[in-house]
């Protein structure tokens, strides 16, 4: 059977895992709520992030910052001042388009050469293209525009409690800048020497143009960025590692090699400060999408800093007694995309013997979010289940189900991915087992109640 979004989108509000946000009130555009489901999934996914990136590799620690900071950080980003996007309307059917990609799209296509970039264009000078080149809208031909307007996508607010333009402050539109304003004072509390790397987990904020695709492009979303700093001239080696630790991520969290792939940016496509970018695409139902943006950002960002700022951010190599600001390598991944992708690739619908269908999300056992369905087979047995259910709960988010007949129940945890069903039947009292029944084959095992912890320890592995 084919996997669509609409099928995702309404197991996901129909078992928890996503709602549409402030629904009572007709909803916000865009923005969504995670359920009781959707929060355990995304905690782990975010767990399994920070397993691996932070706790098992030697070489990196975690922050956690501000998202609110000081402006004079997004003038050293280069988000605030130059760097929003010029946008303009179509009068006649109300779209709107960035003028600059516009007219690179047409430059493009018509073959026409509009020098080596067209980001130190003023605002006249695109009107101007777009009027002598007769550019038409790209949606509905005609050539009536709106002047082009600068359009910010930070979030802007008043800190303080008078609306005062000198209290402007913005929620940030990345976490990752946290990290570099922090660099000096994490390299001594860590006391790491180059190469070591920062990573953080965080809600950032952009006021995207066109979101869309349920939770893939939000303007309220959570990243999971690491900025890993390295001496310069081995920035691309570096870049190498971390782009297969990352698919190695995804891979052994059940993501398929078909379901995933590098695209490497052009020379052309690469921001001015970067030497190598790699998007992880994952393949939605709607097509290829970016996943985790991975980029060689050279010393680009804390040469800025150091130059706003006015703080020295050098390193001093004591061994080698050379003194530098260091390379960055940035993998950038989305929270909420990266759920999305979880869910869409465990999502499948199986025909089973007999012909009945079966839903099944086949989430990996460390995301999934129930691990063990408990349950009684009737509800006369519920005593002894429950010592099972606070047995287990102790170190598993568990669901207690004992409501409807057992083959609805075992339906019902396969919907929303549970690896494994624990179910206390008549015999359960004299013997003092239960049998576990597995999410993907189907079969079924006695097992001890007391050798349960130490059954499911090595089934939860990872
Ligand atoms: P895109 O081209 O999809 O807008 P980007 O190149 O602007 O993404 P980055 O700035 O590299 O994205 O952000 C790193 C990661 O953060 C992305 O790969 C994505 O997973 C996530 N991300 C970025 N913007 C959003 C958004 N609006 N909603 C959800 N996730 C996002």
């Amino acid at each position: 059977a084919e996997k669509t979004m609409e099928k995702i989108v309404a197991l996901a509000k129909s078992r928890g895992f996503v709602y549409p946000g402030s629904e009572i009130y007709g909803g916000l555009a865009n923005t969504w709520d995670y359920g009781n489901l959707g929060v355990e999934l995304k905690n782990n996914v975010k767990k399994a992030w920070w397993q691996k990136f932070v706790q098992e590799s030697p070489y990196n620690v975690g922050v956690d910052c501000a998202i609110l900071m000081n402006p004079q950080t997004w003038v050293a980003s280069g988000h605030l001042g130059g760097f929003s996007d010029p946008l303009m309307d179509c009068k006649e059917c109300h779209e709107r388009f960035r003028a600059d990609k516009m007219i690179e799209d047409y430059a493009k296509e018509a073959g026409l050469d509009i020098g080596e970039s067209i980001d130190g264009w003023s605002h006249e000078q695109m009107e101007a293209y777009i009027a002598e080149h007769k550019i038409p809208c790209p949606s509905c031909k005609s050539h009536n525009f709106t002047e082009i307007r600068e359009f910010n996508l930070m979030f802007k607010t008043f800190q303080g409690v008078t609306e005062d333009a000198k209290n402007v402050v913005y929620l940030r539109p990345e976490t990752a800048q946290g990290i570099f304003v922090n660099f000096k004072n994490v390299q001594r509390t860590s006391r790491k020497k180059i190469p070591f790397g920062i990573c953080q987990i965080g809600k950032s904020f952009r006021n995207e143009i066109t979101p869309g695709n349920f939770t893939f492009r939000t303007r309220e979303f959570e990243q999971m960025e690491m900025e890993f700093f390295c001496e310069p001239d081995t920035d691309l080696e570096w870049f190498d590692y971390w782009k297969s630790y990352c698919l190695n991520w995804l891979r052994t969290l059940g993501i398929k090699e078909d379901e995933m792939r590098y695209r490497d940016h052009e020379k052309e496509e690469l921001s001015h400060y970067s030497k190598a970018t790699t998007d992880v695409e994952f393949l939605f139902p709607f097509g290829w999408g970016e996943l985790w943006g991975i980029a060689d950002r050279t010393d680009f960002d804390l040469t800025q800093h150091q130059n706003t700022s006015k703080q020295d951010l050098t390193y001093f190599d004591d061994e080698k007694k050379i003194k530098y600001l260091p390379y960055v390598i940035e993998p950038s991944l989305g929270a909420d995309r990266m759920v999305l992708a979880f869910l869409c690739s465990a999502y499948d619908e199986e025909e089973l013997e007999g012909g009945d269908m079966r839903t099944v999300l086949r989430f990996h056992p460390a995301l999934a979010p129930v691990k063990v369905g408990v349950l009684p087979l009737s509800k006369k047995l519920s005593e002894g289940a429950e010592k099972v259910y606070s047995l287990l709960s102790k170190k598993y988010n568990c669901e207690f189900d004992e409501r409807g007949n057992i083959g609805k129940r075992y339906r019902r945890q396969d919907e929303i991915g549970t690896p494994f069903c624990v179910t206390y039947d008549f015999d359960s009292e004299e013997d003092q087992a239960v049998t576990v029944r597995d999410r993907d084959t189907m079969e079924q095992e006695r097992v001890k109640i007391a050798d349960l912890p130490a059954y499911f320890e090595k089934k939860f592995a990872w």
